[in-house]
C-alpha cells in the first residue's frame, strides 16, 4: 500500500485495534442501557440527555476512526480474509451504534417545542442546532421504538439481503466478449465498463451486447430485487407517516422539493446544450447519433496519441493548477502528497473506484484510487482532493457539524475538478492535445450530469409511482427505461441506441442505504458551477466565502447556504439556468478546438475557461 495509515493504528495486528473495538462496544452497550432508563427530554432530564448526546458524539468519532481504517485496508487489499472478517465484525458494531439513534430520536420526538428549544440552546450543545433539528424532524416520521427495532432486525434478512443478493449476482456474472477480430472471451461484468469506454466503437458495441445478453439471463432476479427494495421502502414510508417517497431522498440530500423541481425544470428547458456535446461526438464519429455504448467513449482520435501521464506529473499538474488560482488548496494538496495520504498505484486485488475517507478523531483524510496515467485519472485525483479539502476546512468543527449531505460533498469535489480544468486550459506549458483531452472529459462529464443522471432520476421516480400499485414486470421495466432515455436524450440518441437493461446493470438502483442515489450528483455539480462562476467574477476575495460554505455544510440546509454565500435562491429555476449556461463557453471552445486539432500549436495559452 502507498498510504501511511500509522496515525490510525500502529498496525492491523497490533493489540490497539482489538482494544479500541472492545472499548467501543462496551461504550455503546453502556449508552444503550442508560437511554432505556430515561424519559424524553424535559426540564428534569435535560442534563442527563446532554451527557448522552455528548457521549454519542464521541462514539461517532470513534466509529469513523475504526470504520475508515478498515475501509482503507479492505479497499487496498480486497482479497485479505482477515481484513474482510474485521470489516464484517465492524458492521455488527455499526448496527448496534445505529440503535443509539433510535433512542436519541425517542428523546427528541416526545419533547415539547419549548423543552426542545431550551435543550438545543445549552452551551455544551453549541453549533449542533442544525443536527438536533434534523434528528427531531426525522423522529416525527418514525414508528414506535419497538417497531423501528423490529424493522431494523428484519431488514438484515429483508431489504439489505436483496442488496447483497444483487452485489453477489453482479459480482459473479460473466459475459461473452466477442472482439472485432473474432476472438472470444468470458469476462466478469466488472470489466465491461472500461470496454465500453474503449476508443474502438466495435469493441464498445460487443461489450454492450454481450453484457446485456448476460443481464437478460438474470433479469427475473434483478427485477425481484429492485421491486422488493422499493416495495419495502414504500411500506415503511406508509407506516412512518412519510407522505411521498421523494421526501426521504430530499431529507437525506438536505434540500427541498421546490429546489429539486426548480433544478429539473431548468435542466429540461436546457437539454439542447448537453445534447450538443453528444452531437459533436456523433459528428466526430461520422455517425447520425450516438448509442448508449458511446456515452463514455473519448472523442475519436483522442485516445490514439494520448501519452501516459506518470504519477509525479499527475500530482504536479493538480498542484500547479490549484496553486495558480487557489494557493491554499494547492498547498493542501502538496501536503496530502508529501504525507503519503494517497493509495494510487494499480495493484492486484484493489477494489475498483475511488473515494476519500477520514477519521473524526485525527481529522485526517486518505484518498483511494487506481492511477493508470490518463487525464481522467488526473481528474479523479482533483475530485478526491476536493473532498479531502472539504474535511480539512471542517477540521475544527465538532463532530455533529460534520454530517453534511452528498449534495454539498459533491459540490466541493466538483469545484476541485473545475479548478483543474481551468488551470490546464490556462497553462501555456500544456500542449494542445492535453487541453483537448481535458475539455473532452469535462464536457463529457457535464453531459452525464445533465442527461444520464436526470434520466436515472426520472426512471426511478416513475418506477416508484408504478410500484405503489404492485410489482413492476420485467417487460415494463425495460419499456420504462427506454422511454425515459428517449425522452431525455432526444434525437441525438440513435434509433435503437437505448439500453433497455440499464435498470438491471446499474448498481445505484440497488443501494439499500440511500434512496435516489442520483440527483445529488447533478445538484452538487450545478451548485459548484454556481460557486465557481462567483469565484471567477469576484476573484480571490470570494475564497473565504467558499470556505465558509464548506465549513457550514453540516450546519445549515443547501438553501440557507446558497442564500448566505451566493445570495441565490435555489428554489428558483433562474439559479440553475445560469449554472447550466456556464457550460456554453467550454462546449463552444471544444467545438473550435476540434476543428483545429490537426494544428498542434494552434491553441493559445492565456484564455481562461471553466
Ligand atoms: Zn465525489
Amino acid at each position: 500500500m502507498n498510504w501511511d495509515l500509522m496515525s490510525y493504528f500502529s498496525g492491523f495486528d497490533s493489540p490497539d485495534v482489538a482494544q479500541f473495538k472492545a472499548s467501543l462496544e462496551s461504550e455503546i452497550a453502556g449508552l444503550q442501557s442508560r437511554c432505556a432508563q430515561i424519559t424524553p427530554i424535559g426540564a428534569d432530564t435535560a442534563g442527563s440527555w446532554e451527557e448522552i448526546f455528548l457521549e454519542v458524539e464521541v462514539v461517532w468519532q470513534r466509529m469513523s476512526h475504526l470504520g475508515s481504517y478498515l475501509g482503507c485496508l479492505t479497499a487496498a487489499d480486497s482479497a485479505n480474509e482477515a481484513y474482510k472478517a474485521a470489516e464484517a465484525a465492524f458492521a455488527t458494531v455499526s448496527a448496534e451504534a445505529e440503535t443509539l439513534e433510535v433512542d436519541l430520536k425517542r428523546g427528541l420526538r416526545e419533547a415539547s417545542d419549548a423543552d426542545f428549544s431550551a435543550f438545543a440552546q445549552r452551551p455544551a450543545l453549541a453549533e449542533c442546532g442544525h443536527y438536533l433539528s434534523r434528528l427531531r424532524e426525522e423522529a416525527q416520521r418514525t414508528m414506535s421504538p419497538e417497531e423501528e427495532r423490529l424493522a431494523a432486525a428484519l431488514g438484515v434478512d429483508g431489504i439489505s439481503a436483496w442488496g447483497r443478493l444483487y452485489s453477489t449476482l453482479s459480482g459473479k456474472l460473466e459475459f461473452d466478449m466477442v472482439y472485432p477480430d473474432g476472438r472470444r472471451e468470458k469476462l466478469p461484468m466488472s470489466q465491461r465498463r472500461s470496454l465500453m469506454a474503449n476508443p474502438d466503437r466495435a469493441v464498445r458495441r460487443a461489450a454492450f451486447e454481450g453484457g446485456n445478453a448476460a443481464w437478460a439471463q438474470v433479469e427475473d432476479v434483478a427485477a425481484a430485487a429492485i421491486n422488493a427494495i422499493a416495495g419495502t421502502r414504500l411500506t415503511l414510508n406508509e407506516r412512518r407517516g412519510v407522505d411521498h417517497f421523494l421526501d426521504v431522498a430530499l431529507f437525506q440530500a438536505s434540500t427541498t422539493r421546490r429546489s429539486l423541481d426548480a433544478m429539473f425544470e431548468a435542466i429540461f428547458d436546457s437539454l439542447e446544450l448537453p445534447r450538443r456535446i453528444l452531437r459533436l461526438k456523433a459528428q466526430a464519429m461520422k455517425t447520425t447519433g450516438v448509442s448508449w455504448y458511446d456515452l463514455e467513449a473519448p472523442l475519436p482520435g483522442l485516445g490514439d496519441n494520448e501519452e501516459v501521464i506518470d504519477w509525479p506529473r499527475a500530482q504536479e499538474t493538480v498542484q500547479t493548477a490549484f496553486s495558480r488560482s487557489y494557493p491554499r488548496l494547492g498547498s493542501f494538496v502538496q501536503s496530502v502528497c508529501d504525507r503519503n495520504w494517497i493509495d494510487w498505484e494499480p495493484r492486484a486485488n484493489k477494489r475498483p473506484g475511488a473515494f476519500c475517507t477520514g477519521s473524526l478523531l485525527t481529522r485526517e483524510s486518505r484518498i483511494f484510487m487506481t492511477y493508470n496515467g490518463t487525464m481522467g485519472d488526473v481528474r479523479t485525483l482533483a475530485h478526491e482532493a476536493g473532498h479531502a479539502f472539504h474535511s480539512y476546512i471542517l477540521k475544527d468543527m465538532r463532530a455533529y457539524g460534520h454530517f453534511y449531505p452528498m449534495t454539498l460533498a459533491e459540490s466541493a469535489s466538483t469545484f476541485g475538478e473545475m479548478i483543474l480544468t481551468e488551470g490546464i486550459l490556462a497553462d501555456s506549458a500544456v500542449g494542445a492535445a492535453d487541453k483537448l483531452s481535458a475539455l473532452d472529459s469535462a464536457t463529457a462529464q457535464a453531459a452525464v450530469f445533465l442527461m444520464d443522471i436526470p434520466m436515472r432520476y426520472e426512471f426511478e421516480k416513475a418506477f416508484h409511482e408504478e410500484r405503489s400499485d404492485g410489482e413492476v414486470e420485467v417487460s415494463r421495466l425495460e419499456e420504462l427505461m427506454t422511454q425515459t432515455q428517449r425522452r431525455i436524450f432526444g434525437d441525438v440518441l440513435d434509433e435503437g441506441g437505448e439500453d433497455p437493461y440499464f435498470w438491471a446493470s446499474k448498481l445505484h438502483f440497488y443501494i439499500t442505504g440511500v434512496t435516489f442515489y442520483n440527483f445529488p450528483y447533478t445538484f452538487g455539480f450545478l451548485l459548484s458551477r454556481g460557486l465557481f462562476a462567483e469565484f471567477k467574477e469576484r476573484g480571490s476575495g470570494f475564497l473565504p466565502h467558499y470556505e465558509e460554505f464548506l465549513r457550514l455544510s453540516g450546519s445549515a440546509t443547501s438553501e440557507q447556504l446558497a442564500r448566505r454565500i451566493l445570495g441565490c435562491d435555489l428554489e428558483s429555476p433562474e439559479f440553475w439556468k445560469s449554472a447550466i449556461e456556464t457550460l456554453r463557453q467550454p462546449v463552444e471552445r471544444l467545438e473550435t478546438l476540434l476543428l483545429h486539432r490537426l494544428e498542434p500549436d494552434g491553441v493559445g495559452g492565456d484564455e481562461v475557461e471553466g
